[in-house]
């Protein structure tokens, strides 16, 4: 891993972090709002409300009180003699709050749900579900935080140690070169010395004497020079061989930890019911369609709802409404084929991107809506049927994502219309 790749690894790492922090700040809003609509509706649970509200302003980091908050909210339910508006009004709060939180959709839905139902006990039901899946969250964000500041901490360590490795060669290098000129004067004081002594020498034993004295000392020279070097050399190689050990490590521990992250990543972008991508990743995909479409190829938006979907839910029970969503939208994932796109956008409402013209899109999407009409699903001993409709308009890229999307939106409102189980297209 090279230092760009390291420096790049930092930067993504503290992102994530940043959306946890998002995250963190968003949940202790909520939790302020709905406490203080607590205590505007229930006096008696006011001296609890206030110590619960010190605990979460006390210290921002630390998210423990979300273990005390669904109570609290359960508590002020159960408590308060306007229990519905109460529980809309801190419903209201959580589904502002919380909105766009990929990870909370199905939580949201189903409180969505009980609330439509004015369902009393299943709103309570469902907060403190929610605040479960929050304070799990939270756990884990907090866990990834941690891990993640150690591996930044670390990654710095290793940029720090390239630093002081190329400082250290720079300096061995200007050492070395001091050694060469120190050993060039040595070696040419010894030769004009002994050339001294050949001028001016006197007897011939002398002089064989004192030359062969000054050739030992050249020697000495040279290789007292040559040890130094060797010396030198080793503790650098030594050096560098911990470098690479220490980094290999850590390349292992940052290739890990980004494994992970990218799995988080793709679960924050699929629905947890049926599997398909999530509202978030379509809104990508359709944020990016017009530009691959600029310099090529034609595509359609369907958005699909199937009919009377809350008379199942209504009839049978949610875990038969289930079941018929993961039916139909196993097949509406069956009906298209990379690069055609298909995403769960809400509730049982799926959005699809053929990347054929409208006629070409209307003509394979109405397939798609037989073969919803010959599902079966079996919910005890009865035999579900359901049907689907959709709205289907050809992409204009240079008409924004929302435009086209309500286009489709709106044609799916004239299928409803005219009578449901069709596709109707946008403008006709
Ligand atoms: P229409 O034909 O006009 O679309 O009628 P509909 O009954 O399908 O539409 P409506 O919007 O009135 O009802 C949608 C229902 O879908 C309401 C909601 O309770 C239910 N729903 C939303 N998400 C889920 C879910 O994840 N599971 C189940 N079982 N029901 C869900
Ligand atoms: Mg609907
Ligand atoms: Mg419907």
């Amino acid at each position: 891993m090279s230092e760009s790749d390291l420096r790049r690894t930092i930067i993504e790492l503290e992102r994530s972090l940043d959306r946890e922090r998002v995250l963190q700040d968003a949940i202790r809003r909520v939790a302020l709002r709905a406490l203080a609509v607590v205590s505007a509706r229930v006096p008696a649970l006011e001296g609890a409300v206030r110590d619960l509200t010190r605990a979460i302003e006390s210290d921002p980091g630390d998210t423990a009180w979300l273990d005390r908050l669904s109570g609290q909210l359960a508590d002020a339910v159960r408590s308060s003699d306007q229990r519905q508006d109460l529980a809309e009004g801190i419903l209201e709060v959580v589904r502002r709050g919380l909105h766009g939180f990929e990870f909370l959709d199905s939580e949201l839905d189903a409180l969505n749900r009980a609330s439509d139902r004015r369902d009393k006990t299943e709103i309570e039901r469902t907060l403190g579900r929610l605040f479960l899946v929050l304070h799990d969250k939270c756990q884990k964000a907090m866990t990834e935080r941690e891990e993640l500041t150690e591996v930044v901490g670390e990654i710095w360590h290793r940029l720090e140690d390239v630093d002081t490795a190329l400082s250290e060669d720079a300096a061995r290098g200007q050492r070395a070169r001091k050694s060469v000129s120190e050993l060039h004067a040595g070696i040419a004081g010894d030769a004009e010395h002994i050339r001294d002594r050949v001028l001016h020498g006197n007897d011939l034993p002398t002089l064989r004497d004192e030359v062969s004295r000054g050739l030992d000392r050249m020697i000495e020279r040279v290789t007292h020079f040559r040890d130094a070097q060797e010396t030198e050399l080793r503790v650098a190689e030594e050096r560098n061989r911990a470098l690479r050990s220490k980094g290999r490590s850590l390349e292992g521990q940052v290739q890990a930890l980004r494994n992970r992250l990218e799995q988080a990543r793709a679960e924050a972008s699929r629905d947890g019911l049926t599997g398909l991508p999530n509202r978030n990743a379509f809104e990508q995909r359709l944020r990016a369609l017009p530009g691959e479409l600029i310099s090529a190829g034609s595509a359609s938006l369907l958005v699909w709802d199937i009919d009377h979907f809350k008379a199942i839910n209504d009839q049978y029970g949610h875990s038969a409404g289930d079941k018929v969503l993961r039916a139909v939208a196993e097949i509406l994932a069956e009906g298209v084929q990379t690069p055609d796109f298909v995403a769960r956008y809400g509730g049982e409402e799926f959005v699809m991107i053929i990347h054929r013209e409208p006629d070409a899109a209307h003509a394979h999407a109405d397939t798609i809506r037989q073969a919803v009409d010959r599902l079966v699903v079996r919910a005890g001993n009865t035999r579900l049927k359901v049907t689907i409709s959709a709205g289907l308009v050809g992409v204009d890229p240079t008409v924004t994502p929302e435009a086209i999307f309500d286009a489709a939106d709106h044609a799916l409102l004239q299928a409803k219309k005219h009578g449901r189980d069709r596709i109707e297209r946008a403008g006709s």
